[in-house]
C-alpha cells in the first residue's frame, strides 16, 4: 500500500481543535493537553476558523500563537493537520470587498458572516486566499508536527446548493460554456432551447437557473450544476497550489456525506486523501440498520474515489446541534460507531469537537470535553477508551484495506439529471434506491465499491445500476465490454434515457443487444394500484416505479420474473441474458426489499463474492473485511441487545490474541476485530 502520511503511518484519534478561542485562558490550553493524553489523542486538526487571528488586520499576520500550540502538541506526542482557514471569512474582508460574499439565485447579496458562503469566482477572494496560503505554508508548512494539510471546510456547506449567483459567476459560467459547445448552435441544440422558443442568440442571454428566470431548461440546469461543482473544485486545485508552494506534505478536503452540489468523484484525483464528517441519526428509527446501511454506503463511498484507505476526519462523540432533535448516543454506541468508520476503510477516528465552544452556534455541538465536569463524563471515558483500543489495533489494521469484488454504480451526473426530471414522477429518490441495492450486500456481510460511469468496471465480478438514467459517452460500450470480458451486470428501469445533456436517446437503449429486451412504457403507479411479480416460486410486491417491456424474440434474454396482475401481466420484470463470456440482468421495477435480498444472494453465489459470513449473519449485525496484511474481519452488532452468532472458522482477537470460533455472543453494539487464524 502506498504510504501518504508519511511522518505519522499510524490510526489517528484526535479531533477538531479550536484554542483561538481560549488564547486569553493559558490555563485551559494546558488543560487540554493533559485531557488528549489522557484520552489517548494522537492527532488534532487546527487552524480551520482561525482567518481573524492570524491575519486579523488586512496584510498583518500572526502566525507566533499558532506556532507554539503546535510546538507543545508535538512536544507531548500530538500531531497536527493544519487547515487552511477559508472556509470562514474576517469580517474585515467582507466589509470591505463586497464581491467575496455571495449572492443568492434572487440576486440578493449576502451580508457579512456565516460561513462556507464565499464566491468562489471572486478574483479578490482567490488572491486573498493564495496570500494566507502561501503565509502559512512558508511558516508551518515544514513544521515537524504538521502532517497533512486539511484544505478549507466542508466545500459548498453553505446552506443551500453551494452556488453563487453573482455577475462574476455569471460571466465565469458563460465562459465555461464557451470552452464546452463552442458556438451557441451546440449549445442550442444540446439544451433543445427551440423548446418554448428559448433559442440564445447572445452568449450574455445566459444566466444560471434561478426561480424567477430560466429552470425549465434541463441542460441548463444540468450544466450549471457542473460549473458549480467545477467551479468550486477549481478553487480547491488554487488552494493545494498555495500550501504546495512551501511545503511537501499531503492535502486532503473534509467532504461531507451525500452532499450532492459537488461531484467528489472529480475532487478525488487533486487529494492526497479522501476525508469526511460523519454524522448518522443515531436512534432516530426503530433500530440502528438502516443507518447503518446508509453510514456504511457512504463510507463505502469515502473507500471507493481513490480505492485506498480514508480519513474520517469529523464525527460527534455525543450529539449534534444542527437537526431539529439532537440524541445522545447511547453507551456502547460511540466505540461501534466509530469503529464502523474503520472497518469499511478509514484510517481515523477524529471528532469534531475537543473542547466545547463557550458561545454562538455550537456551544452545545458534542465534544470530548464539556463545558463542566472535564474528563469527568461518560463521553471522555467512552472516548479514552476507544482511544487505548485504537492503539491496540493501528499496527495490525493500518496496513490494510476492504477490497471488494462487487461494485455499484453512483453517479453525481445522474443524480442531478434524474431527480430534475420532469417526468412519470418528480420525487425521484436516487440516494433511497441506491442504498436499496447496498443493504442486501451488507446483511450478507459483503463490501461493496462504489464507481461512476467514468470509473473503470473491469476487475469487479458483479455491478449493479440503479436507476442509471443518463448515459455519458461511451458508458454502454464501457458495460458491453465489460459483459462480454465475464462480468455480470444489473441494469434497472430508468436507465440509460438520456444522454449527458439530458436529451432523450432515441429509437433504442444503448444496451438493448446486451439486455436483448425492449421497454414500451414508463410508469409510476399510484399506490393502490398495486402489482406483484413472480421471482423463483415466490411473490413480491413492486413499488412505484415500473417498466413494461418485451423481451426480442430470437435475442436470447430468459424472463427470470414477470408482472402478476393488470395490462401488463406476464410482462418480464426481471431478464438475463449471456453475453460474451458474461451475463447481463435487467430489472423493470422497483420491488420490496424481500425481492432485492433474494436477487442478490442469488447473484452473490453465482459470481462466488460471497465472503464466509454470507447467510450466516443474524439480524442486525454484518461484518467488513480488510485485507493486506493480515486477514481481518470487523464483526459489528448494531442490535442494542446481546446477539448469538456462529463464527465459520476459527480467528483470533486482534486485540489480546484469544481465539474464538463456534457459537458466540456479540455485546450490545459490540463490534469484535477478528484476525483470520
Ligand atoms: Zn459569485
Amino acid at each position: 500500500m502506498r504510504e501518504v502520511i508519511n511522518k505519522y503511518p499510524r490510526l489517528l484519534h484526535g479531533g477538531d481543535y479550536n484554542p483561538e478561542q481560549w488564547l486569553d485562558s493559558p490555563q485551559v490550553l494546558e488543560e487540554d493537553i493533559r485531557l488528549m493524553k489522557e484520552a489517548r489523542v494522537n492527532c488534532v486538526s487546527l487552524g480551520i476558523f482561525s482567518w481573524a487571528r492570524l491575519e486579523p488586520e488586512e496584510g498583518e499576520f500572526h502566525f507566533g500563537w499558532i506556532r507554539r500550540i503546535i510546538d507543545k502538541l508535538y512536544e507531548n506526542g500530538i500531531y497536527t493537520i493544519l487547515a487552511t482557514p477559508t472556509g470562514a471569512m474576517p469580517n474585515w474582508m467582507t466589509a470591505k470587498y463586497e464581491e467575496v460574499r455571495q449572492m443568492s439565485p434572487e440576486g440578493v447579496r449576502n451580508l457579512p458572516g456565516r460561513r462556507h458562503n464565499f464566491c468562489y469566482t471572486s478574483p479578490i477572494m482567490r488572491k486573498k486566499m493564495k496570500k494566507i496560503n502561501h503565509e502559512l505554508s512558508r511558516h508551518l508548512g515544514d513544521h515537524p508536527g504538521v502532517i497533512l494539510w486539511h484544505i478549507s471546510n466542508e466545500y459548498g456547506g453553505n446552506g443551500s446548493d453551494a452556488s453563487c449567483h453573482c455577475p462574476q459567476c455569471q460571466q465565469a459560467f458563460r465562459e465555461w460554456l464557451k470552452e464546452k459547445y463552442k458556438t451557441l448552435d451546440n449549445l442550442n441544440h444540446a439544451w433543445w432551447t427551440a423548446f418554448w422558443s428559448h433559442t440564445y442568440t447572445d452568449w450574455s442571454q445566459i444566466h444560471s437557473p434561478v426561480p424567477n428566470g430560466e429552470s425549465r431548461l434541463h441542460g441548463l440546469n444540468l450544466d450549471w450544476k457542473r460549473f458549480v461543482s467545477h467551479q468550486i473544485q477549481d478553487f480547491c486545485m488554487e488552494e493545494i497550489r498555495a500550501v504546495l508552494k512551501y511545503s511537501v506534505l499531503p492535502v486532503t478536503t473534509n467532504m461531507m456525506e451525500y452532499f450532492k452540489p459537488l461531484d467528489y468523484f472529480r475532487f478525488a484525483p487533486q487529494l492526497s486523501i479522501i476525508s469526511w464528517d460523519n454524522y448518522p441519526e443515531w436512534h432516530s428509527q426503530k433500530d440502528e440498520v438502516n443507518v447503518a446501511v446508509r453510514t456504511a454506503a457512504w463510507h463505502s463511498m469515502m473507500r471507493s474515489l481513490k480505492k485506498a484507505p480514508f480519513l474520517m476526519m469529523e464525527s460527534t462523540p455525543s450529539i449534534v446541534n444542527w437537526k431539529a432533535v439532537n440524541t445522545q448516543k447511547r453507551p456502547g454506541l460511540h466505540e461501534l460507531s466509530s469503529l464502523q468508520a474503520v472497518a469499511c476503510g478509514s484510517n481515523s477516528v477524529q471528532y469534531f469537537q475537543w473542547r466545547k465552544s463557550r458561545g454562538s452556534s455550537e456551544k452545545f455541538h458534542g465534544a470530548v470535553v464539556d463545558h463542566r465536569n472535564g474528563s469527568n463524563t461518560r463521553v471522555f471515558r467512552e472516548v479514552s477508551a476507544l482511544g487505548s483500543r485504537m492503539e491496540q489495533i493501528s499496527d495490525t489494521v493500518y496496513p490494510t484495506c476492504n477490497r471488494p469484488k462487487a461494485a455499484i454504480v453512483f453517479d453525481w451526473e445522474n443524480w442531478w439529471a434524474v431527480e430534475d426530471i420532469e417526468g412519470p414522477r418528480k420525487d425521484m429518490a436516487y440516494q433511497d434506491t441506491i442504498l436499496a441495492h447496498f443493504k442486501p450486500f451488507w446483511e450478507m456481510g459483503i463490501d461493496v465499491d462504489f464507481v461512476n460511469e467514468d470509473c473503470d468496471l473491469q476487475g469487479y465480478r458483479l455491478v449493479a445500476a440503479p436507476l442509471n438514467y443518463l448515459y455519458k459517452k461511451g458508458y454502454a460500450k464501457k458495460v458491453k465490454d465489460y459483459v462480454e470480458a465475464g462480468g455480470c451486470y444489473v441494469a434497472t428501469y430508468f436507465s440509460g434515457v438520456v444522454d449527458e445533456t439530458d436529451l432523450c436517446i432515441l429509437d433504442r437503449h444503448p444496451l438493448e443487444e446486451l439486455l436483448g429486451i425492449r421497454t414500451e412504457e414508463m410508469d409510476a403507479a399510484p399506490e393502490h394500484r398495486v402489482n406483484s411479480i413472480g421471482f423463483e416460486g415466490k411473490s413480491y410486491k413492486t413499488g412505484c416505479l415500473r417498466e413494461i417491456s418485451h423481451v426480442i424474440p430470437g435475442e436470447g434474454a430468459e424472463v427470470l420474473a414477470s408482472y402478476e396482475s393488470d395490462y401488463y401481466a406476464g410482462c418480464p420484470a426481471l431478464t438475463r441474458k449471456s453475453y460474451g463470456s458474461g451475463r447481463a440482468y435487467y430489472l423493470a421495477c422497483e420491488t420490496e426489499e424481500a425481492f432485492l435480498k433474494a436477487l442478490y444472494a442469488g447473484l452473490a453465489e453465482e459470481n462466488g463474492i460471497g465472503t464466509e459470513f454470507t447467510g450466516r449473519l443474524p439480524y442486525g449485525v454484518t461484518v467488513s473485511h480488510r485485507e493486506g496484511g493480515q486477514d481481518l474481519w470487523f464483526v459489528q452488532n448494531f442490535n442494542e441487545a446481546e446477539t448469538q452468532m456462529e463464527l465459520p472458522g476459527t480467528y483470533a482477537r486482534v486485540e489480546d490474541g484469544m481465539e474464538l470460533k463456534g457459537s458466540i455472543t456479540l455485546k450490545p453494539f459490540e463490534c469484535l476485530i477478528l484476525a483470520a487464524k
